[in-house]
């Protein structure tokens, strides 16, 4: 008798133990038990233990006091961080004149870094038949790769030395320079060897501004796990993770950049992306107060910048003369919108990605209400006098 009731005993403990690991059953027990007692709602509530982060598109129930998006900037724009993406895929789009006009563009620079001799430039200007696209151009590191010279500095400049002659007004750099890029040795190449010297004198002698994209915001460079808080992103694009013992880590390139920029104070640099200080903006004012050669644009961080929108404010008021605007792209009237939403309004808790876009965490942003001197300065004027157009 007793070895039946502890076989019962066992038995029901054991379906008990592995319908628990269920956890839809999990829940309808927990839900049963608790409205014996009175103290659940409905035992047959459907509430899921956990849902995939991807699937969590949670509808915020916030009713905005104030929603006001714009249709249109308030004033002309140049967009600083545009790319038409023509050096590399095909053509610019149809309707590009279209969409300039749509979003008050007057200029748009057009970051080309695969373009990077003349050859390629003319054929680039070709295709786009745009006088108001202005291209950038990259530095040539087939010279560096094909470990044919020593001199590759040399080959650099003599390559882009044309294309300034040709009228090219800057340069844009990526990330591959400082994180991937390596010497004949296979040493990653430093952001401050001299051998590219050269370069850096033709950037000054012709006036060429220098786009310049180091590393990527800090979560990138942390591991990917549930502390992560671009977990979103960097699951969807595991191959942006710098999380390797192989890169530097963003402090040392970004240390090694701050370095090149007062090595060449005769430069005069924009660091995109805000120069990834845009979750740090102690470090990004001295960035600025430390280096008068170099400006800063908004692309692909009004993220990090609206989710504390006072601070941001006060920068972009103080450092007005500083801040270039860019979106990064190609102009993207869904996405430029949400730009004009957080640069003019006083909108709170809204997305920075438009509706169906990717989101890179958990969070939403908050408009900065600039005064309109700034805004002209931000849209306009800043650009207008770093590329010397009237
Ligand atoms: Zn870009």
């Amino acid at each position: 008798m007793k070895r039946k009731i502890l076989f019962w005993i066992f038995g029901v403990s054991y379906v008990f133990l592995l319908c628990w690991a269920f956890a839809p059953v999990r829940q309808t027990i927990k839900l049963s038990v608790l409205s014996l007692f009175g103290a659940a709602r409905s035992k047959f509530s459907a509430v899921p233990e956990d849902i995939y982060l991807s699937t969590f598109q949670p509808h915020a129930e916030l009713i905005p006091v104030s929603m006001n998006e714009p249709l249109q900037p308030r004033f002309d724009v140049i967009e600083f961080h545009g790319h038409l993406f023509a050096d590399r895929f095909g053509d610019p789009p149809a309707d590009l004149a279209e969409q300039l006009k749509k979003g008050r563009i007057r200029y748009f620079v057009d970051l080309a870094l695969f373009t990077s001799t003349l050859k390629d430039y003319q054929k680039l200007v070709e295709k786009t038949k745009q006088e108001n696209v202005i291209h950038f151009v990259g530095f040539n590191w087939k010279h560096l790769r094909d470990g044919q010279s020593e001199d590759f500095g040399q080959a650099m400049a003599r390559d882009l030395e044309e294309l300034a002659k040709a009228g090219v007004r800057g340069v844009k750099l990526w990330k591959n320079f400082g994180l991937i890029e390596k010497t004949k040795d296979g040493k990653l190449l430093s952001m401050e060897d001299p051998r590219l010297d050269p370069v850096w004198d033709v950037c000054a002698k012709y006036k060429l501004l220098v786009a310049i994209h180091t590393a990527d915001p800090p979560a990138f460079f942390r591991p990917v796990n549930q502390f992560n808080e671009r977990f979103d992103e960097l699951g969807r694009r595991p191959e942006w993770s710098f999380d390797s013992p192989d890169v530097p880590t963003l402090d040392d390139v970004l240390a090694q950049r701050d370095r090149l920029f007062k090595r060449r104070k005769d430069v005069t640099f924009v660091a995109l992306h805000f120069g990834e200080l845009a979750h740090d903006l102690k470090r990004a004012a001295a960035l600025l107060d430390g280096n008068p050669n170099v400006h800063l644009d908004i692309a692909q961080r009004i993220d990090e910048l609206g989710r504390q929108p006072f601070a941001t404010r006060d920068f972009l008021i103080k450092y007005q003369d500083r801040i270039l605007f860019g979106t990064d792209g190609l102009p993207d009237y869904k996405k430029i919108k949400i730009y004009w939403r957080f640069l003019e309004t006083t909108d709170e808790y809204f997305d920075y990605y438009p509706v169906g876009g990717n989101r890179k965490g958990v969070w939403k942003i908050y408009g900065v209400h600039l005064p309109d001197s700034v805004l002209k300065k931000l849209y306009y004027n800043n650009a207008a006098r770093l590329l010397r157009l009237q």
